[in-house]
């Protein structure tokens, strides 16, 4: 088993062969020899697409982490009339869908390194950072950062998707351990993301003060 959406984060379509692991409550759990797509994980939802089998389409709904067996579990929304092994298949990823969550996880870490550039200060990470269907949102304790400055954060956060910087991702060195580097920043994440900040594109940030939290929400626009 191949995972390779790390060295291939483009790629959107595969043919590999297949077997089912599992079934259970109408569903099929399908892996995939070499897989494309991403598990549930960081904040990023599981991949999404179709799988060709004997000529037939199946939806696929999620993608997790595989407990048993490690790498990608691919859940089909139906189950199969028997169970398959090494089997040959076509997939094809939900791209629009995948795209979307590259952009977003990308906006949630380039925003967070803006904070911190206008307040010209280390800021603790999100309490928690997610990644929906077209918008994100970072949630931070309302004493991280002063909120007289949010208005210069998002003017400053809108320069530099303008201007545009390379976004490095890569495994630490003879270890597993990931990390999303952009414009002298380095924050720890397995997530997939786009290339370069200038492929995020219009987004909506709006920011909101409650019960102690500011959430900074993102919503994709184009
Ligand atoms: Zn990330």
């Amino acid at each position: 088993m191949k995972e390779i959406y790390y060295e291939d984060k483009y790629a959107k379509e595969i043919e590999t062969t297949a077997c089912v692991t599992a079934q259970d409550e109408g569903r099929a759990h399908l892996k995939f020899k070499e897989n494309i797509f991403y598990p549930q994980g960081g904040g990023q939802k599981g991949d999404r697409g179709k799988v060709i089998l004997n000529e037939k389409a199946y939806n696929i709904v999620n993608t997790v982490k595989d407990p048993q067996l490690g790498g990608s579990l691919s859940i089909v929304d139906e189950k199969f009339s028997k169970e398959f092994d090494s089997v040959k298949v076509k997939c094809f990823l939900d791209w629009p869908f995948r795209y979307a969550q590259m952009q977003l996880h990308t906006v949630v870490h380039a925003h967070h390194c803006v904070i911190e550039e206008v307040m010209g200060t280390k800021v603790a990470p999100p309490k928690v950072s997610s990644i929906e269907d077209r918008f994100a949102f970072n949630k931070y304790a309302v004493e991280s950062f002063d909120y007289e400055k949010l208005g210069r954060i998002n003017e400053e956060f809108r320069n530099w998707l303008k201007a545009g910087a390379q976004v490095r991702t890569y495994a630490e060195e003879g270890t597993n351990f990931r990390w999303w580097e952009c414009a002298g920043h380095k924050i720890p994440c397995g997530g997939l993301h786009v290339d370069n900040l200038n492929e995020v594109g219009g987004i909506d940030i709006t920011f909101s003060n409650k019960k102690g939290d500011i959430t900074v929400k993102f919503v994709l626009t184009t």
